[in-house]
């Protein structure tokens, strides 16, 4: 018998009674022997082998157990699973790719829907379109769609899942061209809270569709996304990396070279450590239009201006490109991050920047960080999708990064203490994707003007906040009769 303490207080209708001792809710063994043997994929109970590895999520800070993980196999596991936590009013937390910095995919005592096995992918070279589970990581999405020379927006590290990146934003080395992640979306399979299953696309539920680009999660589990595709061929990219002390002149050249970038370019870039401890920013640039020798004259004056520590953009395979940051990420580090985006990139804020970069604690971290937002996400209006930011150019980012937990202290310190000095010259909304736990009214201002559509349809959809291990939007309360 499963002893929980996380009581979500709602009372679902026509739920069966659950037993309650000592004040906790329990699920009776016979219950979970069943809902174990009505499951396709695989249940983990703290005493199953494979719980543990089973439950870890990529950030190191994040240490919770759930009371049971459902390894769903497909949609019907994911109706099964929604409709048992319904029953027995567990607490309920979903796994796409386990990257939330927040760790919100991962619940303490409740059930936790892990997607993670739902991999299925079929592209259609045709109609350049892709019908992907909610399972798959960007490495394997990007391999999949490049057999055919397609893909579409995602991030930059393989390992992140494409549906916590996508239904919250999705930053990436195509943005510029064709947009956010979940601005190449077509349609999408969703469970609600109430276990029903609901395709949703520009003709049907046009407004779940509208709120699931961009309310991470919110209103329900995803279970498949349908992409539009892109012609994408080999790219030229990579990163030239400066010594950190000239941090500020780079910063300069980087405001005056972002005004030349057409949309087949994106740049990022931030302060760190190479491996032999020293301290560098470094600019990477991804150039993915079609005459790779343009791309050269493009990325030239960066190449040019320094002179660099190193070059390392060269002409890659998409897939390699994709892969570049990889090991910069590795799973089991500690991981804690600061994000909003820049007023502007003024002579001030660049001096604040430069100032913090090389003083992380840690040689693991990236901070501070930029990533320049422009062309296709700023063709789209504010509350076109649920995703507000499509009018800011400068994402500024400090991700914290380290090994030893007895640096954590030290660490979350200075990052807040950096975003303290950089407060001045940022606008309250962040990328929702790149919150940590910060509270509810920073998870709000995540959303901006979206918020109160998005609440109505929270009203409509999930009236219980039955899915609430997210950036919450909350329904709103219904008004008592006088
Ligand atoms: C190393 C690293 C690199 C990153 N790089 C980028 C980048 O280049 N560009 C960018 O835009 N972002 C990037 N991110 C941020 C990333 O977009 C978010 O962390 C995103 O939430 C990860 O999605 P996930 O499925 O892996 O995470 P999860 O932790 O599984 O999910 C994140 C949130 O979405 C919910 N969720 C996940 N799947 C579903 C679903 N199918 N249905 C309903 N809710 C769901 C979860 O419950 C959780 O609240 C990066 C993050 C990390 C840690």
């Amino acid at each position: 018998m499963l002893c929980r303490d996380a009581l979500q207080g709602i009372t679902p209708a026509g739920a069966a009674p659950a037993e309650i001792r000592g004040g906790h809710l329990m699920v009776p063994d016979s219950a979970i022997r069943e809902f174990r043997q009505s499951l396709r994929g695989q249940l983990f109970c703290p005493d199953d082998s494979g719980y543990d590895a089973v439950r870890k999520i990529p950030n190191a800070m994040i240490d919770r157990r759930p009371a049971m993980i459902a390894r769903c196999a497909g949609a019907a596991d994911v109706i099964t699973s929604v409709r048992f936590a319904r029953e027995h009013e567990l607490l309920v937390s979903v796994r796409g790719g386990g990257h939330s910095v927040a760790g919100k995919s991962v619940c303490d005592d409740g059930l936790m829907i892990d997607l993670s096995g739902m991999k299925g992918i079929r592209v259609d070279p045709i109609r350049r379109t892709v019908r992907a589970q909610a399972g798959l990581t960007l490495g394997e999405f990007d391999r999949e769609t490049q057999a055919f020379g397609l893909s579409t927006t995602l991030g930059v590290v393989p390992t992140t899942g494409i549906s916590g990146l996508t239904l919250g934003g999705g930053f990436g080395n195509l943005m510029a061209k064709y947009g956010l992640a979940l601005d190449n979306l077509i349609g999408v399979d969703v469970v609600t809270a109430d276990g029903q299953f609901f395709t949703a696309n520009a003709e049907e539920n046009q407004d779940l569709f509208w709120g699931v680009r961009g309310s991470s999660g919110n209103l329900g589990i995803v279970t498949s996304l349908e992409y539009r595709l892109h012609e994408v061929g080999p790219v030229l990219g990579g990163v030239v990396i400066y010594p950190v002390a000239t941090t500020r002149e780079v910063l300069h050249f980087c405001r005056e070279f972002a005004q030349t970038l057409t949309d087949d370019v994106i740049i990022q870039g931030g302060a760190f450590t190479l491996p032999d401890g020293m301290a560098v920013f470094g600019v990477a640039a991804c150039y993915c239009g079609s005459s790779l020798a343009e791309g050269e004259r493009i990325l030239q004056p960066l190449r040019r201006f320094g002179p660099p520590v190193a070059d390392l953009i060269e002409r890659r395979t998409y897939v390699q490109m994709q892969s570049f940051f990889e090991p910069f990420f590795p799973p089991g580090r500690h991981t804690y991050v600061k994000s909003n985006f820049l007023k502007s990139l003024d002579d001030a804020a660049i001096d604040t920047i430069a100032h913090w970069a090389g003083e992380a604690p840690s040689p693991d971290s990236f901070a501070p960080f930029f990533e320049h937002w422009h062309g296709a996400v700023h063709r789209v209006g504010a509350t076109e999708t649920a995703f507000p930011h499509r009018q800011h150019s400068w994402n500024l980012i400090a991700w914290s990064v380290w090994s030893d937990p007895a640096d954590t202290e030290k660490n979350i310190r200075w990052t807040r203490n950096c975003w303290e000095a950089m407060t001045p010259f940022l606008v309250p909304g962040s990328y929702v994707n790149y919150v940590s736990d910060e509270g509810d009214a920073f998870a709000q201002a995540a959303y901006g003007p979206n918020y109160d559509r998005l609440a109505l349809l929270k009203n409509k959809y999930d009236p219980t906040n039955f899915f609430r291990m997210n950036h919450n939007i909350k329904p709103t309360p219904v008004p008592t009769a006088a």
